[in-house]
């Protein structure tokens, strides 16, 4: 029996991997559960899997619950109560499903305490990498991407040596722009964004991956997971979203991972790593499938991936600026104060204005963030008052 604490449990992945061990509930057990303030979803939850703690980072959300909740699992509230669900002494695996770089301490606290960590936070990868990998190493903690693109490449991955990697493809759906022209993207709407075409997900990354930012965060993401360099990292647009990646291979072989477009597969890789486990979610029926179709990113119209992989190889502190202005950029969407096109326009005015530090301490990472978020903020404020938003 594995024992799971998830952080970010009423989100998009949370809820999804809550279904996984719904469907294996021999195999694993709740211990902790954590949320930013859904208080009403996470008392649902509480009540089906019966945690140790149950954890609301906001305050008025957890005195609600605490007003009308008289089970046996302990409410803590507060950002720091998080991390009492990271570095539980009886948790294996810690899913970490929370948006953002609000991500990083409870994941650091989380590889300090030795747990398997089941990542689906991807932004504190990139903010921090540099710091992630090695602290992993140094505590004995394994970091499993729940991120489909990276579930694939691991699995590819499986038996083969670093050595013999060509490079890594990840592909990507391309968002539900991609044949729009430069002039129809002026108007894209937040509720345009939402209507992914193939998976369904939380509102951040629906975004970026709008923008492909969020592509530019799995290239980040992946040199860091596999220690692979940028230029053997290639992104194609797949716009079916069948292949959820590839590895190509000095011989010329390439291997694929195919799968319905199901968050709640890797997923469940992730928590039963190396092993596999049957379950019910849908199946590919290759007779149904009329067309797998691959071209190249339009890095004109989405130039938030061509940031990315400037940022990834410039290093340093670059990445955690990328994430950052890019999190506060999205913000400012989201409440209608900037156009879609800004985000990028942002990404790259704050990368413009930061002096990399080369080898940043965590310290340097927590202040690099705070400014880029100033940065971005301020630039906000000046288009949103011209525009008279
Ligand atoms: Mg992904």
């Amino acid at each position: 029996m594995k024992k799971i604490s998830i952080l970010g449990s009423t989100g998009s992945i949370g809820t999804q991997t809550l279904q996984v061990i719904a469907e294996h509930s021999d195999d694993f057990q709740i211990i902790a559960l954590g949320a930013y303030q859904n208080d009403r979803l996470l008392e649902q939850q509480i009540e089906q899997f019966h945690p140790q703690i149950a954890v609301l980072v906001d305050e008025k959300a957890a005195t609600r619950l605490r007003a009308r909740y008289k089970g046996n699992t302990k409410i803590l509230s507060g950002e720091t109560s998080l991390l009492n669900a990271a570095d539980h002494p009886e948790v294996d695996i810690v899913v970490t499903s929370m948006v953002g770089f609000a991500g990083l301490k409870p994941t650091i606290a989380a590889i300090k305490a030795g747990k398997i960590i089941a990542l689906a936070n991807k932004e504190t990868l990139v903010a921090a990498g540099e710091i992630i990998m090695p602290l992993a190493k140094q505590y004995n903690s394994t970091i499993i991407p729940v991120d489909s693109e990276h579930c694939a490449l691991l699995q590819c991955l499986q038996g083969e040596k670093h050595n013999q990697i060509k490079q890594l493809i990840l592909t990507a759906s391309g968002g539900p722009f991609r044949q729009y022209t430069k002039q129809q993207m002026n108007n894209i709407s937040v509720g345009d964004c939402l209507k992914h075409p193939n998976w369904s997900m939380g509102q951040k990354i629906t975004i970026d991956s709008a923008t492909l930012a969020n592509k530019g965060l799995e290239v980040i993401e992946a040199h860091w997971l596999f220690d692979i360099d940028y230029d053997q990292i290639q992104v194609v647009v797949h716009p079916q979203s069948i292949i959820h990646s590839m590895v190509e291979f000095i011989d010329g072989s390439i291997m694929a991972q195919l799968a319905a477009p199901d968050m709640r597969i890797p997923i469940q890789y992730a928590l039963t790593y190396p092993n596999r486990a049957e379950n019910s979610f849908k199946r590919i029926d290759f007779t149904k499938l009329s067309d797998l179709s691959f071209h190249e990113p339009n890095y004109l119209n989405f130039p938030a991936l061509a940031l990315a992989y400037q940022a990834g190889k410039l290093g340093g502190t670059m990445p955690c600026v990328f994430n950052a202005a890019n999190e506060t950029a999205v913000h400012a969407f989201m409440q209608a104060r900037i156009a879609f096109l800004s985000i990028s326009a942002i990404i790259e005015a704050v990368m413009n204005k930061h002096d990399v530090i080369t080898t940043p301490t965590l310290d340097d990472i927590f202040k690099t963030d705070t400014w880029a978020r100033t940065e971005a903020t301020a630039l906000i404020d000046s288009i949103s008052q011209e525009k008279g938003r």
